[in-house]
């Protein structure tokens, strides 16, 4: 199917950029990134935007940085740029590793970091990946720029803090010591998971000092495993300690049924999730003592 007719700008800066979905706004401007979610959408006439403000010769969005001890990805680096950064490997390997999971290498190569944010699909990894890691997403808009933290950007399945004239710059990502772990549970590997976790453990000798842990699937939103944080912190774990923390954490949770399972079994399988990927996470921060 081909998408409706719709007007096409593409500035070579962020300010450029702003001020066309500014002027457009009654039009339905909306930014094309990557194209990976957003192209298929308009061919299936679920999205029909008048104006697309495309992204991809805007060079300053298309960076991978370090700011001290934070890692700075620009909006516009390609999925598969992150994954093979040395940066990426160094600051947040939880990323690096999610991003394997995401879709194909083929689509990879075109979608962004940004995109893949910004689009908020619940299902998706980097969300749960940005929950986890307490990444800032920063926003330019005709109002300036501002940093949104991770737990106040996702809204809704698709919907996110973002103004409808702003555009997503950079995801600003703290360096998190310990070990990490990204899991998931999927039908067909390159598809959307039915369940993805993202977990950090940090531990000062047997006793974990923070843990970090946010799923992907079960819910409109990525979600904070919350209870999961508080079973493991304070304790030197051992298996009993992995199952309880996913224990408390699936009982959180109250995931929508959908064809692929019911609340019940989707609950059932993040629980499983979740003890496999606090499990890694643990083990690897275990070896780096
Ligand atoms: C077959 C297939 C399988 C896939 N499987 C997975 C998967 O397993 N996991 C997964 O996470 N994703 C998957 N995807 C989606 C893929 O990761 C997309 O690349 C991603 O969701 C969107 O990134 P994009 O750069 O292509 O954005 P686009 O498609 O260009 O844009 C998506 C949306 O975000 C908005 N947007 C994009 N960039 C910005 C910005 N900087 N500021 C403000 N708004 C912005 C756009 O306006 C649009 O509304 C799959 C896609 C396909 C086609």
């Amino acid at each position: 199917m081909k998408p409706p007719p719709f007007h096409y700008a593409a500035p070579t800066s962020v300010a450029e950029a702003v001020a066309l979905l500014g002027a457009h706004a009654d039009d339905d401007a909306r930014v094309l990134a990557g194209g990976q979610s957003l192209v298929p959408l308009m061919n299936f006439r679920l999205a029909q935007p008048g104006w697309l403000v495309d992204l991809r010769r805007i060079d300053e969005l298309g960076h991978i940085r370090t700011d001290g001890d934070t890692l700075v990805i620009g909006a516009m680096v390609r999925q598969s740029e992150a994954e093979h950064s040395p940066e990426v490997a160094v600051v947040a390997p939880l990323l690096a590793e999610a991003l394997g999971y995401v879709a194909h290498a083929p689509i990879r190569n075109s979608g962004t970091v940004g995109g893949s944010i910004a689009h908020a699909d619940p299902a998706a990894e980097l969300p749960a990946v940005a929950l986890a890691l307490d990444a800032e997403l920063v926003v330019a808009g005709p109002r300036g720029t501002r940093r949104i933290a991770a737990d106040a950007f996702f809204r809704g399945p698709f919907s996110t803090a973002l103004e409808a004239d702003e555009i997503l710059t950079e995801v600003r990502v703290p360096r998190r010591a310990g070990g990490h772990a990204f899991v998931e549970f999927t039908r067909t590997h390159g598809t959307f998971a039915l369940v993805g976790v993202a977990a950090v453990v940090e531990l000062d000798g047997d006793t974990v000092t923070r843990a970090s842990v946010a799923l992907s699937g079960v819910g409109p939103t990525p979600v904070r495993a919350a209870a999961a944080e508080q079973a493991l912190t304070g304790t030197a774990p051992d298996a009993d300690t992995v199952r309880a923390a996913a224990d408390a954490a699936a009982a959180d949770l109250s995931p929508a049924g959908d064809v692929h399972g019911s609340s019940e079994t989707r609950t059932d399988i993040a629980r499983s999730t979740l003890r496999r990927g606090i499990a890694l996470a643990l083990q690897r921060a275990q070896d780096r003592r």
